[in-house]
This record gives C-alpha cells, structure tokens and sequence, in this order.
C-alpha cells in the first residue's frame, strides 16, 4: 500500500464513522426500497428476482448537498500528445436500493467518484399506482411487470429521497426502463419495435414527472431530478434493435445509451452513431473464468454457475470480478485509455458476489493519478469538447481486454 493509500484509507474510515454518527437515524428507513431487477444480456438466462430486502438500519445516510457541485472531470482539450484521463464510469441498474445507494454515495466521497445509476421507472409506483395498473408494457396486460413495483409510501419517499441526494452530488440518473420485459417473458425488448420503446420510455418519463399523483401521495417531497437531465439509460438484459431503439431515444431526447453489446471484443472508446453516443457493453477477457465473457455483474455470474444462488462461492466469484476489473484496468490505463464501465445491477446476487469487488475497485482506482470515476454525461462533455481530430485518434486505437495475456 502506498503512503497516499494508506491516508485515502484513514480518512475513509474516519468519514464513514463520521458519517454514521451524524446521519444515522437520519431519514433511516426500514427497509431498501423497490425490487431489484433482473438479468442482463445472455436472453435465454434471464433471472428474475427481487432485490434482497434488508431491515438493517446500521448504515449511514447521506445527506444531500447544499448545491450540485460541478463536474468532477476537468472540462479542457487535450495537448498535443497529451495522454487522455482514464474515465471509469460506474453505472447500476434499476437502482432502487436504499442501502446499496447509501453505500456506494459514502465510498464516491471518499474518492471524488460520480456515478450514474439507472432507475426502473416503476420503483416510483407504490401500492395505489400498482393496483390501479398505470404502467401497461408493449404487449402485455395492465400492471404485468419481471420486476417488483416501489412498495408501500415510505419506500417510494425513501427512494425519492436517495434519487435527491445522489443528484444533489453530482450523480446521475437515467433509465432502465419500466418493466424489465426480456426474452424470458416475450415481448421484451428483443421483439419491441420503436412504437413499443416510444411507450415504454413515455412512460418511465410519465412516473418520474407525475408518481406523487399517480400514488396520490400529495405529502411526499419532491423529486428534484430535472427530467431535462434524464439522457441515457440501459435496456433490460441488454436488449433491444438499434434502428428501433434511436427514433424512440430521439423522440425523448436522449443522448446516450450504453446497453448495445459491442461488435468487437475488447474496450474501445465511445463512438457516436446517428446523433446517439453509443457506449458498447464490452465483451472482455476474464482471467479468472478463464474466457471472454460481457463485462456486466449478471453475465459474469452466469458464466460463473449459470447463475445459480450459491452463496458458499461468494468469496471466489468476487475475486474473479475484481480480478476481471484489475485486468480491464490494466490494459486500457497502459493501453488505449478508454473508458472503462462497471456495469452492475444493486442486486446481492450470489450472496453478494458483485457489490464489494465494485466497490473495492472504486476505492482503489478513482483516487488514482490520472483516473477519473465520472459519469456518462460528463464523459460525453469531455469527449465533444477535444479537437474532433484528438477525439477521432482516440477511437481509432484497436480494444483491448479482449483476449488472453
Ligand atoms: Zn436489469
């Protein structure tokens, strides 16, 4: 451990331990908010399952800032042969998890890290919207959905409240859609046609504008997430057609996406296709399984067991996660410098295989020389601010990751 490290690491404790004594009882609810979600890419192994409900009430609740704080990635061009930051971009799915946002907001402090988490628009319809079926999927009856709806009052005001600190200090939220329909319960997004995605997503921006009076809770606090800052998002298991999906991206406004497994193997920088930044899903090489496998939580695991509950594996499944990370790391920081994404569901899966490996790396990296933990949009800036010849060169650089050492 370098000295640096060592003192990263004793402040850490000292904020968390500060933190739990300010905060707690501070807004602690009983209980995560909000079903998790479910699988990603690989269609035919779908999991569907809820997030783990949790009674704890020992973790600290960030408090959110006075004012959003500015950018944490420095907005200027590169010089001539001036190497690019290394840009790590934590994203999590359906991000609907009281502590897993409390948890992950404390070690983003402690290292200067943003990160953009996907909400499943129906972790704002509590138990009055349910019932009265407002959210009807492409192709499906009223109220169908692969995941669980928000919960009772306090779930949805606690995740409302989350959503508030996490953009309050510089995170960002975009979507994951509503109903996490995939191929396990047809039609999802491999079959949706761009009517169906203009549905979907008009109605995840319906929920997010209009839950206090779908749920008629006309006491609850504001969700202070300007609609106007909603630019990207990851589909459900990673599907979904990109000639059906960009009309219905444009249509809402959206400037992103990053679920469309990428063409090649390995890590390469963004491109932008048809007005839409298209940050691919890698498919990397994973030392610890040994093969390639897409870069996501869900994919590693089911590539692991095929997905299967085994808590007793937890230990070495996160080893292998961290050790795929370390190993995406390596090349790209001595390599291309393209971004790298850490793409996870809230979910403890696998007796929590895939949240201390992220966090972990989050920890070891985003303090370091040169990295910068950030989020997609503020990526977006950095890259349409460099001189498009600059920008053009970094694309240009073949992937790397994407095969054995
Ligand atoms: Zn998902």
């Amino acid at each position: 451990m370098r000295p640096q490290h060592l003192i990263l690491g004793l402040v850490a404790v000292l904020m968390v331990v500060t933190g739990v004594l300010v905060y707690q009882g501070n807004q602690v609810t009983s209980a995560a908010t909000a079903g998790g979600s479910s699988a990603t890419s690989s269609s035919t192994d779908v999991f569907n399952g809820q997030d783990d409900p949790t009674t704890a009430t020992t973790f600290a609740t960030m408090a959110p800032a006075a004012s959003r704080p500015a950018s944490n990635v420095p907005m200027t061009k590169l010089e001539p042969g001036q190497q690019a930051p290394q840009f790590i971009i934590f994203s999590f799915d359906g991000a609907g998890s009281h502590q897993r946002w409390n948890e992950f907001m404390a070690v983003a402090d402690q290292t200067n890290a943003r990160f953009t988490g996907f909400l499943s628009g129906i972790y704002l319809l509590g138990d009055p919207a349910k019932n009265a079926k407002v959210y009807t999927a492409p192709g499906h009856q009223p109220g169908k959905a692969s995941i669980g709806y928000g919960g009772p009052e306090d779930e949805i005001v606690t995740e409302v409240n989350d959503l508030n600190t996490a953009y309050s200090r510089g995170h960002e939220i975009g979507t994951h859609y509503n109903g996490h329909f995939c191929s396990d319960a047809p039609p999802g997004g491999n079959q949706w046609v761009t009517a169906d995605w203009n549905a979907e997503l008009g109605q995840f921006f319906d929920f997010v504008e209009n839950w206090k009076t779908l749920n008629g809770y006309s006491d609850a606090p504001d969700l202070q997430v300007p609609v106007s800052e909603i630019k990207g998002g990851r589909t459900p298991c990673l599907e979904g057609k990109w000639d059906q999906l960009a009309p219905a991206w444009k249509k809402y406004g959206l400037t992103y996406d990053s679920s469309i497994p990428a063409p090649y193997n390995g890590i390469a920088w963004p491109e932008k296709r048809d007005g839409i930044w298209e940050f691919y899903m890698p498919q990397v090489y994973s030392p610890g399984l040994e093969k390639m496998t897409t870069a996501m939580d869900y994919n590693f695991w089911a590539q692991f067991n095929g997905a299967q509950e085994e808590p007793s594996s937890a230990p070495e499944l996160r080893s292998i996660v961290k050790g795929t990370y370390e190993f995406m790391f390596d090349k790209t920081y001595n390599g291309n410098r393209a971004p790298i994404l850490i793409a996870n569901h809230f979910n403890k899966w696998n007796g929590d295989s895939f949240n201390p490996p992220a966090m972990d790396f989050m920890k070891e990296k985003c303090g370091m020389e040169g990295v910068i933990c950030a989020t997609y949009q503020d990526v977006i800036k950095w890259m349409e601010l460099q001189d498009p010849q600059v920008l053009a060169d970094l694309q240009a650089q073949k992937p790397v990751a994407g095969q054995a050492p």
